[in-house]
């Protein structure tokens, strides 16, 4: 019997979908994928080989408004979320550069 959508994104499924197997009621282009850190992108090439993976994907809308209720962070639907808020470029890491007092 096949599952409800929303019951499949009621689970963990599509969060971690590149990681862990999946129900095969639904398909989703990110699971498996060979590096699933793009999904957690570094930079705007990351960023933008995730979108890419994300464009050819069943549940893109899903997902996206998935990301939103959950707070989420990283790449869904194909846009970069943190905080369960879309962001435009993906910001650098670490400390900020340090500034000499003038
Ligand atoms: S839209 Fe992207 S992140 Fe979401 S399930 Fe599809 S491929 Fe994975």
């Amino acid at each position: 019997m096949e599952r409800k959508i929303d019951e499949l994104l009621d689970s963990k499924g599509v969060t971690v979908a590149y990681r862990y197997p999946t129900p095969r009621a639904l398909t989703w282009s990110c699971e498996g994928y060979a590096n699933p850190d793009v999904f957690d992108p570094i930079d705007q090439k990351a960023l933008v080989e995730a979108q890419a993976v994300c464009a050819g994907c069943d549940v893109r809308s899903d997902c996206f408004a998935l990301s939103l209720s959950r707070d989420e962070w990283g790449v869904w639907g194909g846009v970069l979320i943190k905080g369960g808020k879309p962001i435009e470029k993906v910001k650098k890491r670490g400390r900020p550069k340090r500034t000499t007092a003038a």
